[in-house]
């Protein structure tokens, strides 16, 4: 499955113009876009990005990025797609994964290689490289269970790096490069543990639901082909509603906090998010507040899912604009802060 990837640096494109390339379709000149295939090309890109006097920025496949309409910075992409099978076991494989990979077709690809684990994750859009970044989740599994390390540039000192999981400090949507690594560290390949073994996760209502009306065991392709089908009736198709998937993280409450919340509205879905935590649903509280396929000019709350902003010929500030009043009817409704799940980039 190994790809070929390319060594030289090719030419920086001047200035780029990336609508094209984040899914919300925001238009977004940035002062350059560098594409790298290995960490000796990215060192290469960084001292580029010091001559241009540019700070870069890597991005994958601008599935959870607000992008302003000027960016100046340099912009720096992986184009390595490898996959590399480094410890081969009877009970399990370990593979380096180069970041330039596409996430789902990755999840496609170890399940017909009959390496489990990452079938509650198919069709999260974007690439292997900022996956740790948000230790991206769904269907109650998460990204962490199965990284041995992450591979990388710390840009603070332009140097190579191999991060432990317990470096890496993931969290709920959330690590270290969102914390301390924010902007800091350039993600080049990740190592993944996955299992021989046929285990599955059905513990997510959803899931375990939709296989017992499909009267399906519970197989790690059965668990998949749930999972695909589930998210294409519950989210809009970037291609054609283009969007960033939740806008929102699930606010995270102290459980007192959200017991009282809970008594005075008895539908709020409440789920345990640790000792003495607990999360709530923003999909619950947004469609409460009545925004479910509300319009504001050119964005929107996709009809499908409160969760959802649809951009249709917008810009940023209308993206954030129709944010920002959602946010505020969540707060002077139900006392609860919702914080924006994407990164929001300004101009610099
Ligand atoms: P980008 O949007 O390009 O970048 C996101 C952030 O990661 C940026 O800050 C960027 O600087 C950083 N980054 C990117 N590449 C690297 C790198 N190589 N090294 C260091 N930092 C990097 N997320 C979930 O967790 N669960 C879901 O179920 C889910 N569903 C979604 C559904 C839809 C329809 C959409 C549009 C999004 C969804 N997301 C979900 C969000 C998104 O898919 C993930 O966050 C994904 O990992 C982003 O990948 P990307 O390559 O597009 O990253
Ligand atoms: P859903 O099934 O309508 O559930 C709504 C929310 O309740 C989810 O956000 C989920 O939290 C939480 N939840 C449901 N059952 C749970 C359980 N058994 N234990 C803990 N939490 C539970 O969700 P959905 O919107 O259709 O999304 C399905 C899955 O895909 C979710 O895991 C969601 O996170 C993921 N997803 C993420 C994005 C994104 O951009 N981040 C976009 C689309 C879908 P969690 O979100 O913590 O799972």
């Amino acid at each position: 499955m190994a790809d070929g990837i390319p060594v030289t640096m090719p030419t920086p494109e001047i200035p780029a113009q990336l609508a094209g390339a984040n899914t919300l379709a925001l238009p977004c000149e940035a002062s350059a876009l560098l594409t790298f295939g290995d960490d000796d090309a990215l060192l290469d890109a960084l001292v580029w990005c010091e001559k241009a006097q540019l700070r870069p920025l890597v991005l994958g496949e601008g599935s959870n990025v607000v992008l302003p309409e000027t960016l100046r910075r340099a912009v720096l992409r992986s184009a390595d797609q490898s996959v590399t099978v480094l410890e081969d076991r009877a009970d399990g494989v370990q593979l380096r994964v180069g970041a330039g990979k596409n996430w789902h077709a990755l999840v496609t690809e170890c399940l017909a290689a009959g390496w489990y684990g990452l079938e509650n994750l198919a069709l999260i859009p974007g690439s292997m490289g900022a996956a740790p970044v948000q230790n991206i989740g769904a269907y109650g599994v998460e990204l962490a269970t199965f990284v041995a390390a992450v591979h990388g540039v710390d840009l603070s000192c332009n140097a190579r790096q191999t991060l432990t999981p317990e470096d890496c400090a993931f969290a709920y949507r959330h690590s270290v490069f969102k914390a301390a690594l924010n902007g800091r560290f350039i993600i080049s390949a990740v190592d993944l543990c996955l299992s021989r073994k046929p285990e599955t996760n059905v513990t997510y209502a959803a899931l375990g639901e939709r296989l017992a009306r499909l009267q399906q065991a519970p197989t790690p392709a059965a668990v998949y082909r749930a999972v695909v089908g589930l998210r294409r009736e519950r989210l809009p198709d970037p291609a054609t509603e283009p969007n960033a998937g939740s806008f929102f993280k699930n606010p995270v409450l102290t459980a007192r906090q959200a017991a009282a919340l809970k008594s005075e509205h008895q539908g709020l879905p409440v789920y345990p998010a640790g000792q003495d935590q607990a999360k709530v649903a923003a999909a619950w509280l947004i469609e409460a507040c009545g925004f479910k396929g509300v319009q504001r000019g050119p964005v929107g709350v996709a009809e499908e899912h409160a969760l959802v902003l649809v951009n249709h010929g917008g810009a940023q500030r209308d993206v954030l604009a129709l944010a920002g009043e959602i946010s505020a009817a969540v707060r002077d409704r139900f006392g609860c802060e919702l914080e924006i799940e994407p990164v929001v980039y300004r101009g610099e």
